[in-house]
């Protein structure tokens, strides 16, 4: 027997027509590239998307074919969001921090139609237009009065006369929820970028989830400033919770240095806000330099990689912020984790409750999570037996973008071993539930047969005051296979030497895990999504390690 509700299809269009009923007037507020803010509501930022599906229909942009962004956090972006997927294409938002090569090769491979870029990476653009012929419009984020006046990109248009010309009184179409909405490619540290294709059911299932006390605890009281790009995995969701929940969003731009962001949060209020730990670090170098406080900031999100402990008790101890430490990827839409308590937890010691909010913690409803061994054997959740972490649920992705992986048939290859996702994270799960990160699966230390966890080396070095930045990388060791060796970024003016770093692992690891070399940086290589770039730094310190340990 059927149940009797309504069948309504879960639509992204649906979540931008519930903002302009219930949120109407609730502020969008954008640092532009143009270096002005702009500010405006859900209302009308719905109707300049209805402008945006109309633009696309007058390009004759078909249904599921792929409209591309190269854009900040913005306003015009936010209407891409809803505008290009709303109206049944596909939303590509390509990482601008990829080489040149890469985005070439994932425009071709996505067959990208329209392409809509922020004049910031109009060289970047310059170079790509000869070399991307499915691109037949290329939009500049912009009004005519920024539009570049050569002729170096045929046909190139201001965002604000390509919508500006259309009316807005197009009507959603009503369509399947399992049709593709958005289109994002996995950094691709190792082989080329993978393509992961959301669907509008995934996406507003995994905006109700964010959304969730436990998750990222999402208030219609609250102001949200996502540093996390809306390039990287749809700003972890933060742009269509903020049209289902209704929170004042704050969009930064391209200003993500530590003064441009606390004056942002300042000025407008914010109460929450959402980033990299390497964007953090900007943010609480600024700071602890110029002795400022936040005086609304209550709440900040964490994730992209592990927050290092030194990390969380300057927001939570110096500054009175809670930290929600969060994991996720790309092909977990991204949210997988949060390290928020339970009730049994709140009745432990202040010190065990830090060291559980450090895990990368519980998945929310819709999410799985399991650890197996090499074999595929379930693992024990006892918080220290490790093994590969595997996810599954309504938001995980099932397969890859076709001709990014295809199975023999033509169709595209699945992505799962017995129904499971294979993150290619290494981890453990205690008796609750809470996961803890011991590594990516390749970049775990392997010496001698034991594992070291990167991770975890880090960690202490980061907590000492002269330290900006710490990474852990194993070298290759004729007798131990690898050892691992520490990399260190000194605060500006810190002493620190090769000693005092090696005295901090003294009693707080095994000997065997302390690292048998360091190399002082004046930066570490980080990628396109803020994280560090370990295989450069092994290369860096491939000869590190003495023969003699
Ligand atoms: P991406 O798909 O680029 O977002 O990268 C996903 C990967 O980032 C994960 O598989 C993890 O290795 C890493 N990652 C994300 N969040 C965390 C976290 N909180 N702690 C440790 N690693 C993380």
């Amino acid at each position: 027997m059927r149940g009797l509700m309504q069948d309504q299809p879960l639509l992204i269009s649906s979540l931008l027509g519930f903002a302009e009923r219930f949120h109407r007037d609730v502020e969008i507020v954008s640092r532009r590239v143009e270096g002005d803010i702009h500010r405006y509501t859900f209302g009308a930022a719905a109707n300049r998307a209805r402008q945006v599906a109309r633009a696309l229909e007058a390009n004759a942009i078909g249904f599921g074919e792929r409209v591309a962004t190269l854009a900040w956090n913005g306003y015009r972006h936010f209407e891409l969001y809803y505008g290009v997927s709303g109206s049944g294409r596909v939303l590509h938002t390509i990482n601008p921090r990829l080489g040149l090569e890469q985005i070439r090769w994932i425009i071709e491979h996505a067959q990208d139609q329209v392409l809509c870029f922020d004049l910031t990476f109009l060289p970047l653009v310059r170079q790509l237009h000869a070399l991307c012929p499915s691109v037949r419009q290329w939009v500049a984020l912009c009004g005519d009065e920024h539009l570049p006046t050569d002729d170096d990109i045929p046909g190139l248009i201001s965002y604000e006369s390509w919508i500006g010309c259309q009316d807005d009184d197009y009507v959603w179409p009503v369509f399947d929820e399992n049709t593709a909405s958005t289109l994002c490619y996995t950094s691709g540290t190792t082989g080329d970028p993978k393509g992961v294709l959301y669907s509008h059911r995934s996406t507003v299932l995994h905006a109700w989830g964010v959304s969730l006390p436990d998750a990222l605890c999402l208030s219609a009281r609250d102001v949200v400033l996502p540093a996390v790009p809306m390039f990287h995995v749809n700003a972890w969701g933060l742009i269509y919770a903020a049209a289902a929940v209704g929170f004042k969003l704050v969009l930064p731009g391209a200003a993500l240095d530590g003064p441009s962001v606390h004056a942002l949060i300042e000025a407008e209020g914010v109460t929450m806000a959402a980033g990299v730990p390497s964007v953090w670090q900007m943010l609480l170098g600024h700071l602890q330099q110029s002795g400022q406080h936040f005086s609304t900031l209550r709440r900040t999100v964490i994730g992209g990689s592990a927050c290092p402990p030194a990390m969380y008790a300057q927001f939570a101890d110096d500054l009175g912020v809670e930290v929600v430490h969060a994991w996720g990827m790309t092909e977990t839409s991204p949210l997988g984790a949060v390290s928020t308590l339970t009730a049994a937890h709140m009745a432990l010691p202040a010190e065990a409750q830090r060291r559980l909010q450090l895990k990368q913690g519980r998945p929310p409803f819709g999410v799985d999570l399991r650890i197996v061994d090499d074999a595929g054997n379930e693992l024990p959740w006892d918080g220290k037996t490790f093994g590969n972490l595997q996810a599954r649920g309504p938001w995980v992705v099932g397969a890859y973008y076709p001709g990014t992986e295809r199975a023999g048939d033509g169709a595209p290859a699945s992505a799962l071993a017995d129904g499971w996702f294979a993150t290619g994270d290494v981890a453990t799960i205690d008796a609750a539930g809470m996961m803890q990160i011991t590594d990516r699966s390749k970049d775990v230390i392997k010496s001698g047969g034991e594992w070291i966890s990167s991770i975890d080396i880090e960690n202490i070095a980061m907590g000492h005051p002269a330290v900006a930045m710490a990474a852990c990388v194993g070298v290759h060791h004729p007798k131990w296979d690898e050892r691992p060796v520490i990399v260190i970024v000194r605060k500006p003016g810190m002493e620190m030497s090769r000693d005092d770093v090696l005295a901090l692992y003294a009693g707080r690891v095994a000997r065997w895990q302390v690292p048998d070399d360091v190399l002082f940086l004046d930066d570490i290589p980080i990628g396109a999504t803020g994280k560090v770039l370990k295989n450069k730094l092994r290369e860096l310190c491939k000869d590190c390690i003495t023969l003699a340990s």
